[in-house]
C-alpha cells in the first residue's frame, strides 16, 4: 500500500475481484482487457495495491498494465522472467521490498511494479478498473485466471440525518480548530445514523436537552502522548440510565498530532463512542462477566448474537473485552488480540477503524434503539493480519486510556423530576 496523503475523514479498504478468467491466446500477438468495477467510496484513492494471478508459459512475453476508471495507466511488469512460467498470485505494491525487475518467475509474492502506483493517489476510484495484458510474441499463450484490486480511500460521507433526528448536540467551549469541530460534527452525525432511539427530554439547569449534550473543549495538558484528555457520559437519564450529557475534553497537543497521522476523525468518534455508554456503562448495567479475570466479557444478548455470526460459532458467544491496560482501556473496549482494528478496541489503528455490527449491538445491549445496516464492514483479524497491524509487534496508537490516557467522569443520576 502507498504512503497515504493527508485526508479529512475516515478511509476504507476494500478488496475488489475479477469475475471471469481471460484466455490469453498462444496465436499471434494479442491484447487482453479484464475489468473491475470499483463504488462505494466517497472520495479519491489514497493507496492501492493489485494482485494478479496469471497463467502463461513464457512470462517474458508479457506486458501487464493497470488504468484507472480515467484512463490513466501504470506500468506492473514488462517482459520480465525469460522462459518462465506464470505470475502465480503476484501482489504489486510500492512498499513492496523487491522490484519486480528483480524477481524471477512465478514472481509469488509481494513485488515493487515497474511504474509507480502512487500515480493513481489522489484519483478517483469508483468506476472500471481495467487489467490489460499485452501478449508480444506468438505460440506460448495461457489465462489470466483472476485479479484483485484493493483500495484503500474515503469512506463515503454519513448519509445525512435529519435535523430532528440528531441524537447528539456538541456544545463547543473553545480551545478546537474549525477542523477539529467539524470532526466533532462528523462523529455525532456518525452516532445518529447508529441510534435511532428518541430520549425523553430532560431539564438540565434551567435548560432543556434533547437527546445527548456533549460539552467539546480542547485544553493544553501535556502535549503530544501523555494525557489525551477526558470523555465519559456526566448525567444520566432516570431509569435507562442511558447519557444526558456528556463531556470531551482534549489536549491540544494530541489532537493536532492525530489530525496530522489521519486519526482524528476515527478518535472522536471513538471517545463520543464512550460518552454514550460503550465500555463506560456496560459495568453498571451489569453486562461484563468475569471481571478481574484474564477473560472478561461482554454478556449482552444482541452483541453475543452478533459475534456468533461473525465467529460462525453457530449460537451466541460471549464477546471478549480487553483483559489488560490501565482503569479506562481493561474492560471497556472490545479486546484488541481478537477484533484487531475494530474501532472501540483501545487502539486506533493506521487505516480504516470500522463501526462494526457488534459495536451497534452493544448499544441495543446498553438500550438504545439502533440501525445495524449503517455499519461499516468488517470481519475478524487473521494472526497473521494481526502481526500485520503491529498488534504483537509494538504498540499502535493508543486511543486512549493506557497509562494515564483518557479520565473518565464519574457519571449521576438525574432525578426523575428532571425528566419533561
Ligand atoms: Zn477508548
Amino acid at each position: 500500500m502507498s504512503v497515504a496523503p493527508r485526508v479529512y475523514g475516515g478511509i476504507m479498504r476494500q478488496i475488489f475481484s475479477s469475475q471471469a478468467p481471460v484466455q490469453i491466446s498462444a496465436r499471434g500477438r494479442s491484447v487482453v482487457r479484464s475489468t473491475i468495477e470499483v463504488d462505494g467510496f466517497g472520495g479519491p484513492v489514497v493507496a492501492i495495491g493489485v494482485r494478479v494471478d496469471i497463467r502463461h508459459s513464457y512470462t517474458a512475453d508479457l506486458v501487464v498494465i493497470l488504468e484507472n476508471p480515467v484512463g490513466e495507466r501504470v506500468l506492473l511488469v514488462s517482459e520480465r522472467g525469460g522462459e518462465g512460467d506464470d505470475f502465480f498470485f503476484t501482489t504489486f505494491e510500492d512498499q513492496a521490498p523487491v522490484p519486480i525487475t528483480a524477481g524471477e518467475a512465478p514472481f509469488s509474492g509481494r513485488f515493487r511494479p515497474e511504474g509507480s502506483l502512487e500515480t493513481f493517489a489522489g484519483g478517483q476510484a469508483n468506476g472500471t478498473w481495467t487489467l490489460l495484458i499485452a501478449d508480444t510474441a506468438d505460440q506460448d499463450g495461457g489465462e489470466l485466471r483472476r485479479w484483485d484490486l484493493e483500495i484503500e480511500a474515503l469512506s463515503p460521507a454519513p448519509p445525512p440525518v435529519a435535523p430532528e433526528n440528531i441524537l447528539i448536540s456538541i456544545r463547543f467551549g473553545g480551545g478546537l480548530t474549525p477542523t477539529q469541530q467539524k470532526a466533532f460534527q462528523f462523529a455525532a452525525a456518525r452516532w445518529s445514523q447508529v441510534i435511532t432511539s428518541r430520549l425523553p427530554d430532560v431539564m438540565i439547569e434551567g435548560e432543556r436537552v434533547t437527546g445527548v449534550r456533549i460539552d467539546a473543549s480542547g485544553a493544553r495538558i501535556d502535549g503530544p502522548a501523555g494525557i489525551l484528555g477526558q470523555a465519559g457520559p456526566v448525567l444520566l437519564r432516570p431509569g435507562s440510565m442511558l447519557p444526558a450529557t456528556g463531556v470531551m475534553q482534549f489536549d491540544s497537543g494530541d489532537l493536532a498530532q492525530l489530525e496530522r497521522r489521519n486519526g482524528l476523525i476515527d478518535v472522536i468518534i471513538h471517545e463520543m463512542g464512550h460518552v454514550l455508554g460503550i465500555g463506560t456503562l456496560w459495568s453498571t448495567k451489569r453486562l461484563i462477566r468475569g471481571s478481574g479475570t484474564d477473560n472478561p466479557v461482554f454478556v449482552g444478548a444482541n452483541a453475543q448474537e452478533v459475534f456468533g455470526v461473525i465467529l460462525d460459532a453457530g449460537g451466541p458467544t460471549p464477546v471478549p473485552i480487553a483483559n489488560t491496560g490501565g482503569a479506562g482501556t481493561r474492560e471497556g473496549h472490545w479486546r484488541e488480540s481478537v477484533f484487531g482494528n475494530e474501532l472501540m478496541t483501545g487502539f486506533l489503528n493506521d487505516g480504516p477503524n470500522p463501526l462494526s455490527a457488534l459495536t451497534i449491538a452493544s448499544l441495543a445491549d446498553l438500550g438504545y434503539e439502533v440501525n445495524e445496516a449503517v455499519a461499516d464492514r468488517f470481519t475478524l483479524p487473521s494472526r497473521l493480519d494481526l502481526a500485520m497491524m503491529g498488534i504483537w509487534a509494538e504498540p499502535a496508537t493508543q486511543t486512549c486510556c493506557t497509562l494515564a490516557g483518557t479520565m473518565r467522569p464519574v457519571p449521576q443520576v438525574l432525578p426523575e423530576s428532571a425528566v419533561v
